[in-house]
C-alpha cells in the first residue's frame, strides 16, 4: 500500500480539492490510503470555538458559524446542486458538534478540545471523499478513530500500538482507495483523541507501519525538504535525498518539515518517505530512506526565533556540578521550557530555550534565590548542519554572537536579533 498525506495547505479551498483529485489521477489510486488534515486554517478556527466555549460562551455560535460558512463555500463550488447528499452530511457533523457543546458536562479543556477540534478533519475528509466519488474516483471514507487507539491523555496521546495494529491490519491487502482523517484517534471509551498539532503526518506513519506500506508520500506546497526555510533564507536548495537520521536531526534542531514522531515508525520498518509538491506532482521531491547520504551535500540552516538565553553562575564561586545541573533541568522541565542548547563551564551554566508557555518570570524567580541569573529574551538560535566557512559567514554577517557551540557536523549560534 501507498500512504498519501495531504495537509491543510493543500486543501485550503475548492481548487485545492480539485488539485488533489488531479494528483490522484496522475499517480493512480490503486492500493492507496489518503490521510487528510483539516482544510486550510480550520484547526485554528476549531481551537477558537473551544476557547470561546471556555472563556466567552456567547461567542461560540459565531465561531462555529464561520467554520460552517467556510466549508459551505467550498461545497458550493464543488457540488453545484444543493440537493447533493454531502450538504446534509455536513450539516449532520455540525449538529454533532453543537450537540456535544450543549450537553457536555466536562470542565476539562483538553477533553473538550479533542472532542471538538477533530471535526476539522471529519469535515475535510467528508468533502474530499464525496468529491472524489463525484469525479469518478471511487473510494471509501474510513473513520480513523475506529483504527488508531490511544490512551486518554487528551491533546497529547500515546498510541496503543497493539490495538491499533490489530484494527488496521484488517485493511491490509485491499486494493481500494481509502480516505481518512489525520490527527485523530480514540481512547478506550471511544472518545475522540488528537495526536498533537501537525499530527496528520504521524497518522500516515502509523498506518504505514501497521500495514507494512511500500511508501509514504507527504504532499506539500514546497518542492520537498529544503535546506532552509524560504521564509527566512534567500537562497534555498532542494535536498534530493536524506537519511532518516538526517531528517530526525533536522527536526530536532527545529526544521518543521517532518516531525520526528513521524519518522520513527517509518525508520523502524525502513519504509521510504517522499516529500513532494502537490503543485508539480511529477517532480521527484525528496526521498528519505535508510542510510542515504545527504544529496546534494550542502549546508542546512535552521532558525529558531524568539528564544531566551539564560546564564546562571554560582553566588559563591562554587562549581556548577551534577546536582545543580539536575536541579536546573528539573526546573526547566517543570516550567515547560523547551531546551535547545546548553553549555557549561566551571562556575556558570548557559542555556538557550523556548519560553513556550510564557512562564519565564516564575522560572527566574525560582532560580534567583540560588544563582546569579542573567537572561536575554528575543534572541535567535541559528543551527547549521554540514557547515562550511561560507555558510557561517552568511549567518554571522555582523550579528552579535552571544554563544557558539560547534560539533563535527553541526554548529550553533545564539545571536542577538
Ligand atoms: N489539522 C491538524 C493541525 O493543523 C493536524 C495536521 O494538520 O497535521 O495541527
Amino acid at each position: 500500500m501507498r500512504i498519501y498525506k495531504f495537509g491543510g495547505a493543500s486543501v485550503k479551498d475548492a481548487e485545492g480539492v480539485r488539485n488533489l483529485a488531479r494528483v490522484l489521477q496522475a499517480t493512480g489510486t490503486d492500493k492507496t490510503f489518503l490521510v487528510v488534515s483539516a482544510m486550510g486554517k480550520m484547526t485554528n478556527a476549531m481551537e477558537a470555538v473551544v476557547d470561546a466555549y471556555f472563556d466567552e460562551k456567547d461567542a461560540v455560535t459565531a465561531a462555529l458559524e464561520s467554520v460552517e460558512a467556510f466549508h459551505l463555500e467550498i461545497l458550493r463550488e464543488l457540488f453545484p446542486s444543493e440537493s447533493h447528499p454531502v450538504y446534509l452530511k455536513l450539516k449532520a457533523l455540525f449538529n454533532e458538534v453543537r450537540g456535544f457543546l450543549a450537553w457536555n458536562k466536562s470542565p476539562k479543556y483538553a477533553f473538550v478540545y479533542d472532542q471538538v477540534v477533530g471535526y476539522g478533519e471529519l469535515l475535510s475528509t467528508l468533502i474530499i471523499s464525496e468529491y472524489l466519488n463525484q469525479e469518478g474516483i471511487a473510494n471509501s471514507l474510513l473513520d480513523i478513530r475506529r483504527y488508531i487507539k490511544t490512551d486518554a491523555n487528551y491533546r497529547d496521546v500515546s498510541v496503543d500500538w497493539k490495538k491499533t495494529q490489530e484494527a488496521i491490519s484488517g485493511l491490509a491487502g485491499s486494493r481500494e482507495l481509502y480516505v481518512t482523517q489525520g490527527f485523530l484517534g480514540s481512547d478506550e471509551n471511544n472518545f475522540t483523541t488528537t495526536l498533537g498539532r501537525e499530527g496528520s503526518d504521524y497518522t500516515a506513519a502509523i498506518i504505514a507501519y501497521c500495514l507494512n506500506a511500500e511508501s509514504v508520500t507527504i504532499w506539500k506546497d514546497v518542492p520537498g525538504v529544503l535546506n532552509a526555510d524560504p521564509r527566512y533564507f534567500k537562497e534555498t536548495r532542494l535536498l534530493n535525498r536524506i537519511s532518516y537520521r538526517e531528517a530526525i536531526e533536522l527536526a530536532f534542531y527545529g526544521a518543521t518539515v517532518i516531525h520526528p514522531k513521524t519518522l520513527q515508525p517509518l525508520q523502524r520498518k525502513e519504509i521510504p518517505l517522499h516529500v513532494k509538491s502537490f503543485i508539480k506532482p511529477s517532480d521527484p521531491g525528496t526521498q528519505v530512506g535508510k542510510g542515504m547520504a545527504i544529496e546534494p551535500r550542502t549546508p542546512c540552516f535552521i532558525l529558531k526565533k524568539d528564544q531566551v538565553l539564560m546564564k546562571l553562575s554560582s553566588l559563591d564561586f562554587s562549581f556548577i556540578v551534577e546536582d545543580n545541573i539536575s536541579e536546573i533541568f528539573k526546573l526547566l522541565h517543570d516550567y515547560k521550557m523547551k531546551v535547545d542548547l546548553i553549555q557549561n563551564s566551571a562556575i556558570s551554566f548557559s542555556v538557550c530555550f523556548d519560553n513556550r508557555f510564557g512562564r519565564l518570570p516564575e522560572l527566574l524567580q525560582h532560580l534567583k534565590g540560588k544563582y546569579r541569573v542573567k537572561h536575554q529574551e528575543g534572541v535567535s538560535l541559528y543551527t547549521i548542519r554540514h557547515f562550511d566557512t561560507r555558510a557561517i559567514e552568511s549567518i554571522l554577517n555582523g550579528g552579535d554572537v552571544l554563544l557558539e557551540q560547534r560539533g563535527k557536523e553541526t554548529v550553533q549560534y545564539v545571536i542577538k536579533s
